[in-house]
């Protein structure tokens, strides 16, 4: 049986299912005399103090392992613990009802839950997992239960669970979960952040997984494509056991381009960067050979907690960043908050279409004050490293202009309080609006350079919700519409002689990237495993053949004929591809 998800972190994983059960306990209800009620709430402040001490032990073996930033979504934990509505509510029932005080526990968690799942507001509805977690951590204590951890392990397996909990994802351990799955879950959860960073192969959102396995199935997990296999054929398997092998040694062979620049046999030079949402992410960068941070998701840095981060906080994880690039680019893209990414401090209201409405720039436009905050953390941070500032969503020149605007009233603050910064750092402008991309003449006299974001410029031009699963198949970077304004945003660029990059996933797919060379990208900016590939293929093809390809492709009727001719024509071109991809 095969089950279709999202991929959330790439490789291939085989092994046993381990139904990792995260949902709720069986609480009988036990009669309590009205003496024993001091002796019940006593109980409940112990578990309570446990908890507490059992959550700050996971912050710190994070701290250690992850970095403090994966850490910081703990506080949340401890907050919930320190709700004195929520514990005030248990005592008070617990002397009404005079049931045993998990029991009276697990009732008010519910109905915690259930008011916070009918709330419109998403961030209130992602705090259900913290509460959640928080609760049953609380209800074990109550129990005297053992703590249910992946860390006690005991052999390799992949863990099937409907969701994990990021306290779940933190205590595994890698030597022996080889694997996960989840029926919920997106591909920018916490969850599928952080098997990124650990690098386990991971699938989420199957929606099924936990009714349809069984603990002991045998599963193939893979991560590339988001598919998870259940109880394989010998074939099958074969399959995914050369695949496996594959993708190690593809991953191994490459590994040497690391120093190597991104340049083709006839000496075109271009720069291969990477995307990152988290500070933590820089060791992946390097050590998958990028050239340096071609997006930097500053949104993160606002997401999962309470109040916003402040100048210093920011300046200390753009610092960071910067100066571990030593001397490499890294374009720090200013606060991209609505569509799908919400925070409910900043009181975004609810919108009919949320991709065409208060996002990005719009919002830090309209809130200068929580603008200026970043912007004088990011440049303060260029005087460590060399710091580009990049702005979201821009739809025209007027934006581009009062974008910079208030970025010139963060420099005069700077400079009022006496603090040096790069007073030359460049200015880019991110093109994803078809807008933009139509006018790209006027602002490149305007910006320093461009950078493609074709996630929200597909879906703008195609008119295709880029998180709508249904019409997922209507999604084609291939398609004429899209090669056309990218060749003519490139051109406009260029005729004003300023660098053109691409930060979309488009800009990280082996199958379009002779095109993409071929029109004169400058800069390629992907996630970091996908940098080697690319690297490979941009050092053994010539920038004559490349742009060839792009000519053809241009001319075109159909998304499918591009993608047919252009990976005819890479395998045409570098033979050789095919055989380090299943060697
Ligand atoms: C894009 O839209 O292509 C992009 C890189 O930005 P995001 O995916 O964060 O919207
Ligand atoms: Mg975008």
């Amino acid at each position: 049986m095969i089950l279709r998800g999202i991929p959330a972190s790439p490789g291939v994983a085989m092994g046993r299912a381990f139904l990792f059960d995260t949902r709720r306990f069986i609480v009988t209800p036990r009669k309590i005399r009205d003496d024993a009620i001091p002796k019940e709430i006593a109980r409940f402040e112990e578990a309570l103090i446990k908890t507490r001490s059992e959550i700050i032990g996971i912050q710190k073996k994070i701290t250690k392992e992850m970095g403090s930033h994966h850490a910081e979504i703990f506080n949340a934990h401890l907050l919930v613990l320190e709700d004195r509505m929520l514990i005030e509510e248990v005592i008070e029932k617990l002397k009404k009802e005079h049931k045993c005080v998990e029991h009276v526990f697990a009732k008010v968690l519910d109905k915690y839950i259930n008011v916070f799942s009918r709330m419109n507001d998403e961030y209130l509805k992602e705090r259900i997992s913290d509460i959640d977690d928080v609760g049953k951590r609380i209800l074990k204590n109550l129990m005297g239960q053992e703590e249910k951890s992946l860390s006690g392990l005991k052999q390799k397996v992949i863990v099937v669970a409907y969701d994990l909990s990021p306290s779940d994802t933190a205590t595994m351990h890698k030597k022996n979960v080889i694997g996960f799955i989840t029926d919920i879950g997106g591909r920018t959860s916490h969850t599928a952040i952080m098997a990124k960073s650990l690098e386990i192969p991971a699938v989420v959102g199957l929606q099924k997984a936990t009714a349809k396995i069984r603990v002991g199935d045998f599963l193939i997990v893979d991560g590339n494509e988001g598919i998870v296999i259940q109880n394989p054929d010998n074939k099958t398997l074969k399959k995914y056991q050369i695949k496996q092998k594959q993708f190690v040694k593809f991953e191994k062979a490459l590994v040497n381009l690391k120093n190597e620049p991104a340049q083709t046999l006839d000496g075109k030079r271009v720069e291969i960067s990477a995307n990152i949402e988290l500070p933590e992410e820089v060791y992946s960068v390097i050590s998958h050979g990028a050239e340096g941070i071609g997006l930097y998701r500053t949104e993160f840095l606002y997401m999962n907690r309470r109040g916003l981060p402040s100048e210093e906080e920011q300046f200390d994880a753009y610092k960071s960043v910067a100066s571990r690039l030593s001397g490499c680019p890294v374009i720090i893209r200013t606060l991209d908050l609505g569509g799908d990414k919400f925070l409910s401090q900043l009181e975004v209201p609810h919108e009919m279409n949320p991709f065409l409405g208060w996002r990005a720039i719009r919002f830090c436009l309209a809130q200068p004050e929580i603008f200026k905050v970043q912007l004088r953390a990011i440049l303060r941070a260029s005087k460590f490293g060399n710091v580009k500032v990049m702005f979201p969503m821009i739809s025209g020149v007027e934006e581009l202009r009062q974008a910079k605007d208030v970025l010139n009233e963060a420099r005069k603050e700077l400079r009022r309080r006496n603090i040096k910064f790069d007073e030359n750092i460049e200015v880019g402008a991110m093109i994803e609006i078809p807008s933009a991309a139509l006018t790209c003449d006027i602002l490149a006299k305007e910006a320093d350079f461009f950078s493609i974001g074709t996630n929200d410029l597909i879906q703008y031009s195609l008119a295709i919700d880029r998180v709508n699963e249904k019409i997922a198949y209507l999604y084609k970077p291939t398609h004429p519409a899209v090669l056309r304004l990218i060749k003519s945003i490139i051109d406009a660029g260029h005729r004003e002689k300023i660098w053109v990059g691409m930060c979309g996933e488009m800009a990280g797919e082996p199958g379009i990237i002779l095109i993409l060379l071929g029109l004169g990208l400058d800069e390629f900016s992907m996630s970091p495993a996908a940098v080697p590939e690319m690297k490979y293929i941009i050092r053994n093809v010539n920038f004559k053949d490349a742009k060839e390809v792009a000519d053809k492709a241009l001319n075109l009727p159909t998304s499918e004929e591009v993608e047919d001719f252009a990976n005819k024509r890479l395998l045409e071109l570098i033979p050789n591809l095919e055989k380090i991809r299943r060697q």
